[in-house]
């Protein structure tokens, strides 16, 4: 077997596996294509979700839906009605499946799990080298979708650290047609603690704590928020834990030195991508549309033009939004409660929805601003202007 590629992608997770997909579905256009992924099996670790807006992509593999959201303080509770972009999961043993069944029906292209790629890649006259504890590969492009650090403090705005558990019960107790987005009753002050619940089915679902901090958390610090969310869901009755899912995202990513950038390349055949890199959105940590989205884009410009791309880079209006929402919840967490309710009470949910999903128009950035107490984003505004440096740089590489 040759040991050189026209691409190859490194990591074969939500990104890689995406890209692969889009490629092997181009048929014998696709260019020969390796994944490599250290991991040497796939389990469902993640339950992928997103609102299904027109622009959504692999909507077909969302295997619950929900037409209703709620989101609560101690004092306020709000039901929002998202029937025109329905809220999707995504199990991730579904997307890995089809991912996998996918790449496999194109001979073009190949996976090797269970093959970890060691340091960087390196430049050997007109090809890239891969090298992996057995072989040295070579490709002609490369997309590399590893995290390049481990998170670290003031690696990003805040990191969104989250863990669950999806849980069973013999009583009927969830509501099957209305999830939780986020539940702020067991928030202590200073901080942004939330419960989140999908309802699979009236007695399954899946249960997170999620934290939005500066500091960097282990999932496992919010193991006593789990249990006595899990505890009052259940009304200390039993459950039985089926699975665990855990997390830590970044949220406004602070810039990159300009060799871990994700257009680092020469001639643009090397790209990084991936949550680490421009996939997620920095208010929400969210990933999965917008990693859909690129690999549809750097599939066609690979065969098109014969070189991979990275992310798109949010405009400046919605960086700077994103960007401002950030730092208010940074520097005022007391507020970040009241401004979701507000967000999502206030605003008319389509432009809410579509502001988070990438397809804002400008009427409903114009929305979503106004649905917003101004206070603390002048606050934030005037504190930004007190530090152009460091501020300034941050949002320009958002
Ligand atoms: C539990 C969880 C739930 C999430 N839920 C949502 C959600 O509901 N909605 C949403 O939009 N986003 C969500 N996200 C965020 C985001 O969509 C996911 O993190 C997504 O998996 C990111 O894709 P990725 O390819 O960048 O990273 P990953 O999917 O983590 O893939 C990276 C791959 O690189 C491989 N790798 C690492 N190092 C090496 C190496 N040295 N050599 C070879 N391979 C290597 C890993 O094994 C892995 O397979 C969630 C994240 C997590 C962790």
């Amino acid at each position: 077997m040759s040991n050189d590629y026209d691409l190859v992608i490194i990591g074969g997770g939500c990104a890689g596996l995406s890209l692969a997909s889009r490629i092997s579905e181009l048929g014998n256009s696709s260019p020969r294509t390796l994944v490599l992924d250290s991991r040497s099996n796939y389990s469902n670790d993640r339950t992928w979700c997103f609102w299904n807006l027109p622009s959504s992509q692999a909507s077909h593999l969302a295997r619950y839906q929900w037409s209703k959201f709620r989101v609560a303080t101690e004092h306020q509770e709000i039901i929002v009605n998202c029937s025109d972009y329905a809220y999707c999961a995504v199990p991730g043993d579904d997307f890995y499946r089809h991912s996998l069944t996918t790449i496999g029906k194109n001979p073009q292209l190949t996976i090797q799990s269970g093959c970890p790629v060691l340091g960087s890649v390196q430049r050997a006259g007109d090809r890239w080298e891969i090298e992996t504890p057995e072989t040295i590969f070579t490709a002609n492009n490369v997309v590399d979708t590893r995290p390049v650090k481990a998170p670290q403090v003031g690696g990003a705005i805040l990191w969104q650290t989250f863990i669950g558990a999806e849980i069973e019960v013999d009583a009927e107790l969830f509501a099957a047609g209305q999830v939780t987005l986020m539940d702020f009753e067991q928030s202590p002050l200073g901080r942004i603690v939330f419960t989140y619940v999908l309802p699979f089915t009236a007695n399954r679902a899946l249960v997170e704590v999620t934290e939005f901090s500066p500091t960097l958390l282990q999932p496992s610090q919010l193991q006593d928020f789990l249990t006595l969310a899990i505890k009052d869901i259940t009304q200390g009755g039993e459950y039985r834990c089926l699975r665990n899912e855990s997390g830590v995202l970044p949220m406004g990513q602070t810039p990159l030195p300009q060799s871990l950038s994700p257009g680092h390349a020469v001639g643009s055949s090397f790209v990084r991508a991936g949550v680490a890199h421009g996939g997620a959105r920095p208010c929400t940590g969210y990933a999965f549309q917008r990693i859909q989205c690129w690999a549809t884009q750097c599939a066609v410009s690979l065969v098109e033009k014969g070189y991979p791309v990275a992310h798109r880079k949010d405009g400046y209006a919605i960086a700077f939004l994103d960007h401002l929402f950030l730092r208010v919840l940074k520097d005022e967490p007391n507020l970040g409660p009241n401004l979701f309710t507000q967000l999502f009470g206030s605003a008319p949910t389509p432009s809410v929805l579509r502001f988070l999903g990438d397809c804002a128009t400008p009427a409903d950035i114009l929305q979503v601003i106004s649905a917003l107490p101004p206070s603390p984003f002048i606050r934030a505004l005037l504190d930004l202007c007190r530090r152009p440096g460091v501020a300034w740089r941050e949002l320009l590489a958002s």
